[in-house]
């Protein structure tokens, strides 16, 4: 700010007199490159400054006879909701930006499915999608996509649907038809990865001691510092070396499952025996300590001390809605499901524009001016 107030020819005092406003003036110490601020003049003395923190809010800082005032003003978005379908030929991504969707709600769109389809193993051609999502917008310019409502993605010719709901304790997420959470106990892979280097396998000759040992996880190959995520919420049983498992960390899960990740070149911070973690939290990070031929993930899954292969092992289903809420879900849901039933529609505006408050535009013409954080 001290660099721009130069720029625009203020001095420090003045700058020091709109930092003493309060709370909205924080905002102008978080400014990016690339943001922009508008500015009135008069005689040399800045009358006014307006800064946009996100699309929507508006800071408006004005000279009084003493100093400056600060006012924070909100102009309600506009939302309309869009519905647009793809059909896989070579990625969900390509697919995705085709039908219009940007790549955060692309990316959005895996995290909902990301527990019943593995989005780098499992698409085919021809599977298709459908996706009824907000849209925002301010003084008729679209300025962000809002929520995905719901949608439906169909692989390997099997459906799935996904709603979102908010129960009456104000609580978010999305669920299939059934009234199903989405999220899964377990994520069915912890790591990023490039190829899965070995198949869990009870006769596998062992590349390194080259005799008959079952494999008993999966390999993910990964750079090495890839980080490593908690498949589920548990606690930890141990992280630290463990003979070929080196560096390795154990987690005890609800019930009687436990995970184990190995090989990893270190440990994420406060990872000791006791530790709550939760699903998706890093752990540690990809290496090849202990019996390893390069940098992968080694990961097992066990039930009741047996281990499971990680990649078909049948994992426990989410907890339904409460009985409680089942009606409401039910009001609250229905209308959106029953769309999917429907063909595409155009796209219809759910709700007209207010009025905005132009307020630096009613500013003289001449003494408007505007720059850019850089
Ligand atoms: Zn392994």
């Amino acid at each position: 700010m001290s660099l721009i107030f130069k720029r625009i020819k203020q001095s420090p005092a003045v700058l020091h007199a709109i930092m003493s406003t309060g709370n909205h003036s924080e905002k102008l110490m978080q400014l990016m490159p690339g943001d922009e601020i508008n500015y009135q003049v008069l005689d040399n003395q800045l009358m006014v400054l307006r800064v946009d923190p996100e699309p929507g809010t508006t800071l408006l800082f004005e000279k009084i006879p003493d100093g400056f005032t600060s006012q924070k003003i909100i102009t309600e978005l506009t939302t309309t909701t869009r519905d647009v379908q793809g059909v896989i030929t070579d990625s969900l991504f390509l697919a995705g930006q085709q039908a219009g969707l940007s790549d955060n709600l692309i990316m959005r769109l895996v995290e909902i499915y990301g527990w019943d389809i593995d989005f780098a193993l499992e698409i085919r051609n021809g599977d298709h999608f459908r996706v009824l999502y907000e849209e925002q917008f301010l003084d008729g310019e679209k300025v962000r996509d809002g929520n995905i409502l719901v949608a439906e993605f169909v692989n390997k010719g099997k459906s799935y649907r996904a709603v979102r709901y908010t129960n009456p304790e104000g609580e978010t997420g999305f669920f299939n038809e059934q009234g199903y959470s989405m999220r899964k106990a377990f994520l069915r892979t912890p790591v990023k990865f490039n190829r899965i280097s070995s198949l869990f396998n009870p006769n596998r000759k062992h590349p390194i001691l080259n005799t008959i040992r079952a494999h008993k996880g999966v390999d993910y190959a990964a750079p090495t510092g890839t980080p490593v995520k908690a498949t589920g919420d548990g606690t930890v049983m141990s992280a630290g070396r463990n003979d070929g498992y080196g560096n390795a960390v154990i987690i005890r899960h609800a019930g009687t499952y436990e995970t184990l990740y190995a090989h990893l070149s270190r440990f994420a911070n406060g990872m000791t025996r006791g530790k709550h973690v939760r699903q998706g939290d890093i752990i540690g990070y990809v290496g090849q300590t202990g019996l390893a031929s390069g940098p992968h993930l080694h990961y097992e899954f066990r039930i009741n001390g047996v281990h499971r292969n990680p990649l078909t092992v049948e994992l426990p289903k989410a907890l339904p809605i409460p009985d409680k809420y089942r009606q409401h879900f039910q009001s609250q849901t229905g209308t959106l499901i029953a769309k999917l039933n429907s063909s595409v529609p155009a796209t219809i505006a759910s709700k007209d524009s207010p009025d905005q408050d132009n307020l630096i535009l009613a500013l003289k013409e001449k003494d408007r001016h505007s720059t850019t954080v850089h």
